[in-house]
């Protein structure tokens, strides 16, 4: 079983810009790719987790998250940066399209994704690592033994009631957070 980086993708590979579905607006943050070149070098397979709930907000479709994603994965291919999955949540509890509007186990901080990429891709969950900017990037590691890191200023608590595990450690940005977990 392989050991996987699981990345949130707006705000921890590219710049978050609300309701980014043109691969135009698609702008990778400083060092993300140096950051995944890193990552891939030491063994790991990466794996992109990201909620998409612009498409349950009516915003942009499916095909249009799966093309954005087709470019990202052919473009980090070229700088032999190879992405082993990309998994969406297109849904939302109160989105506009009404084919959207569940309440999924896949939204994150639900773990759906997670487990199906550990299973389709033959992952060890519990030697993993999870990157993220936000705290329901990491929820993974409170039911797990996997690592995570908080990019940036990203709020710790999830809730009121849930705190993220102590062993979720902070970095500036995904470069840093690459380094320490190559180190
Ligand atoms: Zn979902």
């Amino acid at each position: 079983m392989n050991s996987a980086i699981f990345l949130d993708r707006d705000g921890t590979i590219n710049v978050d810009k609300g309701s980014l579905y043109r691969i135009e607006d698609f702008e990778f943050l400083p060092g993300a790719k140096e950051a995944l070149s890193l990552l891939t070098g030491a063994g790991y397979r990466l794996v992109i987790v990201t909620n998409q709930s612009g498409v349950a907000r009516g915003c942009y479709g499916e095909d249009d998250v799966r093309t954005l994603h087709d470019w990202l994965r052919k473009t980090l291919a070229l700088e032999k940066i190879y992405v082993d999955g990309i998994y969406y949540c297109p849904h939302h509890p109160e989105a506009q399209v009404k084919a959207y509007r569940v309440k999924c186990g896949c939204r994150k901080p639900g773990l759906d994704l997670f487990y199906r990429a550990a299973s389709e891709l033959g992952l060890d969950i519990d030697r993993s690592i999870a990157v993220g900017d936000k705290a329901r990037d990491l929820q993974i590691c409170a039911h797990s033994a996997c690592a995570g890191y908080l990019l940036g200023a990203g709020e710790i608590f999830l809730s009121a009631l849930s705190a993220l595990p102590a062993s979720v450690r902070r970095a500036a940005d995904l470069l840093a957070a690459a380094k320490d977990i190559i180190q």
